[in-house]
């Protein structure tokens, strides 16, 4: 079986020095299981015969990406949650400024607006 990847760039392969390979790219997946890394260290050598690359995240083209606006707590002002082209959410907010997550993003993903 080969190793799946799931990633959005296609990966790379790089040779470890001590018979091992790197390979690198975005990587989200596994083998179906989520990856939090951005390379794979892997015993002994492995080619691109060996791995499938699953490219399953789209990247968006700019004039595709979507943007909302969403109502902050203080009357009269909006906040404006774009989608990036990894397809993650961003927030002009200051919470999300610090935490990189806040209400709205969550808001937009849980499909509430
Ligand atoms: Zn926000």
């Amino acid at each position: 079986m080969k190793l799946q990847i799931k990633s959005s760039l296609n990966p790379a392969i790089v040779r470890g020095k001590y018979n091992d390979t790197i390979v690198a790219g975005t990587i989200f997946e596994v083998n179906g299981q989520p990856w939090k890394h951005h390379y794979l260290q892997l015993k002994g050598r492995i080619t691109f015969d060996q791995i499938e690359w699953l490219n399953g995240i789209t990247i968006q083209k700019k004039d595709q990406l979507k943007e909302w606006k969403v109502k902050s707590s203080k009357a009269g002002k909006f906040y404006t949650i774009r989608e990036t082209p990894h397809g993650k959410l961003t927030c002009d907010c200051p919470g999300f400024h610090y935490r990189r997550n806040c209400r709205h993003t969550d808001e937009v993903k849980n499909g509430a607006v």
